[in-house]
């Protein structure tokens, strides 16, 4: 499974209009908060522990205190009979050494989080920053320039002052490997470290397919021509906002040319390669992403052969 995907709630999108049931809800002994810090998940236990860790999920009222009055506060869905929220609570200073939940777990940035707490963890910790994020980044309405209030158990904005409505928005990215006859293409970003490559990406414009996106892409980044393109997975990804969404892309030839400005380098690796590298050997002219990323699974994909 890919991480960030798999989220077990029942996102009840119906109960979210219901001010009442949400605001009952929320003060509930049978319902459970999140803390989020600074985009950090609340996880249990000290800093140094060790997995399987768990999402810091508390009674309501328990983090309360720590949080702005005007903080978002994101109705996640229903655990069964559980009401389940995040709260956003970086007005405080320093929550795990002082205040009501000082000893009780520690916050993890949200990536390594991603990489370390169990799938649907990551799935519920990944719905929540992507959320809470969303309403740190759009307090005004972008209509007329008013500030807009959180609705909804927080799945809308509305304003006020122009009578408009505002919805979390998800940025499509496409993220493809172009194959030729037995080997896939990856490239190497100005920003990666060292011998780091992975599949090539970039965001999807208006007025574009998912297949322009993919073919222009490519194009853009490594001069390189590709016909058919496959649709493989998809991963939500919240850094902030976006939905990665897997192809397969069939080049015309290995031909290619690295743009210079964004990459830097791309190398055309075998299928025994791939397996090895997937595996986990180490090597010295090339490493690849993580399982953590989707980019890890179309290599996977292609190494079992699939593609
Ligand atoms: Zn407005």
């Amino acid at each position: 499974m890919i991480p960030f995907t798999g989220n077990p709630l029942d996102r009840a999108s119906v109960r979210r209009t219901d001010a009442e049931w949400i605001a009952t809800q929320r003060k509930a002994q049978s319902s459970l908060v999140l803390p989020m810090w600074r985009l950090q998940p609340f996880i249990i236990g000290p800093e140094k522990a060790q997995p399987p860790l768990e999402l810091g999920f508390l009674k309501p009222g328990l983090a309360d205190s720590l949080a702005a009055p005007d903080a978002p506060c994101i109705f996640l869905g229903l655990e069964g009979e559980h009401a389940m929220f995040a709260l956003d609570i970086s007005a405080a200073r320093d929550p795990v050494s002082e205040g009501p939940i000082a000893g009780l777990g520690h916050f993890r940035d949200a990536r390594a989080a991603g990489a370390t707490l169990p799938m649907k963890d990551v799935a519920i910790m990944g719905q929540a920053k992507a959320m809470i994020d969303w309403h740190n980044r759009h307090g005004f309405c972008p209509n007329c320039g008013a500030r807009s209030a959180l609705m909804d158990g927080g799945w809308k904005r509305f304003c006020e002052s122009c009578n408009s409505e505002h919805f979390p928005r998800t940025d499509p990215v496409v993220i493809m490997l172009a194959v030729h006859d037995g080997a896939c293409l990856v490239g190497r970003n100005k920003r990666f470290p060292g011998n780091f490559y992975s599949a090539l990406a970039g965001f999807m414009e208006p007025g574009e397919s998912i297949e322009e996106a993919v073919r222009r892409e490519l194009m853009e980044e490594v001069n390189c021509k590709v016909g058919k393109v496959h649709y493989h997975s998809t991963q939500p990804w919240p850094f902030p906002s976006s939905l990665m969404i897997g192809c397969i892309a069939e080049a015309e030839s290995r031909d290619f040319q690295p743009d210079g400005e964004e990459i830097a380098d791309a190398m055309w690796v075998d299928r025994e390669k791939a397996k090895r590298l997937i595996a986990g050997e180490r090597m010295p002219d090339i490493s690849v992403p993580p399982a953590v990323a989707i980019a890890h699974h179309l290599i996977k994909a292609f190494a079992e052969g699939s593609y």
